[in-house]
């Protein structure tokens, strides 16, 4: 006998095992990072060939089997976000926020908030039209405020004075500090890279487009968070380098 559940989840990755099946990671609403097998997708007339694309948002069947090992048995689909396959960048930032997500749920309880925050910014970033480069900022500043592991990046981490014209990044201290409590001599990041990651996070996501960053700051910026998700994790986000080539063409 086996259980059915259903989840409200995205499909993260997809990766191939034997002929003709996938094993997807699935990040849910209800259970959080769910492994699950899906049979025969790779035949051209599989009827849920769907389920195993990339950000395919629905609500999955799942039979739960011995030990704990899921198969899709069907998939009510929400939204497949088909629109961000036309654009690179946009798919590729969005391959960041599922790296992102990959590397916090392992092992983790249920992230609601983490899963309104990735399907909000799916959202956006398939149907809004505002940057990509604005919507992954915002939502790496936001995922690691979530989830404890950076704190008020306007004030400095250690004496908690507003930072205005100077920001070094200090990840012991979990953010930011001032010129004054710069002891270790960081180098500072550059005004312009600090202050997009200061507006970009501090902002609602449907007004991330009244702000132009230079890809240059972007780049620094982008670079700058991942050292702050190595520092909680362990891991960095490998997809962010591509992210970075993709927008410079
Ligand atoms: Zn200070």
């Amino acid at each position: 006998m086996s259980n059915q559940v259903d989840i409200n989840a995205v499909n993260l990755k997809s990766s191939d095992i034997g002929e003709n099946d996938k094993l997807l990671k699935l990040f849910s609403y209800e259970r959080g990072l769910v492994t699950a097998k899906i049979r025969g997708v790779k035949k051209a007339q599989a009827k849920l060939k769907y389920a195993q694309e990339p950000f395919c948002f629905g609500k999955y069947s799942l039979s739960e089997g011995k030990g704990g090992y899921y198969t899709v048995t069907g998939c009510e689909a929400n939204d497949l976000f088909y629109n961000l396959r036309a654009d690179l960048t946009s798919f590729t930032a969005a391959a960041v926020m599922a790296e992102y997500c990959l590397i916090f749920l392992d092992n983790s309880p249920p992230d609601t908030a983490l899963f309104k925050l990735f399907t909000q910014c799916l959202t956006a970033l398939c149907y809004s039209g505002i940057s990509s480069q604005n919507i992954l900022i915002y939502f790496i500043v936001k995922a690691l405020r979530q989830g404890g592991n950076f704190g008020d990046f306007s004030r400095c981490s250690v004496c908690g004075k507003i930072l205005d014209n100077y920001a070094a990044s200090d990840l012991l201290e979990g953010g930011f500090v001032c010129r004054e409590c710069n002891i270790k001599s960081i180098k500072p990041l550059p005004l312009a890279a600090y202050k997009t990651i200061k507006f970009l996070g501090s902002m609602e996501i449907d007004r991330l487009g009244t702000i132009r960053a230079d890809t240059i700051d972007a780049e620094t910026a982008l670079k700058c968070l991942n050292a702050f998700v190595q520092n909680a994790s362990g891991k960095s986000i490998k997809s962010i380098e591509k992210y970075i080539e993709s927008m410079y063409q």
